[in-house]
C-alpha cells in the first residue's frame, strides 16, 4: 500500500453572513463540544461504490487500495468530506 501523505487538514470555510427581513443570519462551522464530528469517505467514481464515512481521512483513504484491488480498472475516486455548520441570528 502506497499511503506515504499525512491525511490533509481541511482549510477552515469562511463564515458567511446573510441579512433577512428579521435579522442577521450567520452561518459558520460548528466546533461546539457537542457538535457532530467531520467524517471522511471515499467513492469510487466509476462504480460509486462508497467508503463508510468516519473521522480517520487515511481510513478512508486505505479503502480506496482495497477497492481497486478487487476492481483493477477502477482508477478514481471522489473525497467526501461532511462538516457540521451551524447558524444563528444576530
Ligand atoms: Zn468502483
Amino acid at each position: 500500500m502506497s499511503n506515504e501523505n499525512p491525511p490533509r487538514t481541511p482549510r477552515t470555510p469562511r463564515t458567511p453572513r446573510s441579512v433577512y427581513r428579521f435579522g442577521t443570519w450567520t452561518l459558520t462551522p460548528d466546533r461546539e463540544p457537542d457538535a457532530e464530528p467531520v467524517t471522511y469517505a471515499m467513492q469510487c467514481a466509476v462504480c460509486e461504490e462508497r467508503s463508510a464515512p468516519g473521522e480517520d481521512p487515511a481510513a478512508a483513504q486505505a479503502w480506496t487500495f482495497r477497492h481497486a484491488g478487487r476492481n483493477p480498472s477502477h482508477h478514481t475516486y471522489r473525497e467526501v468530506i461532511t462538516r457540521p455548520w451551524r447558524t444563528w441570528m444576530a
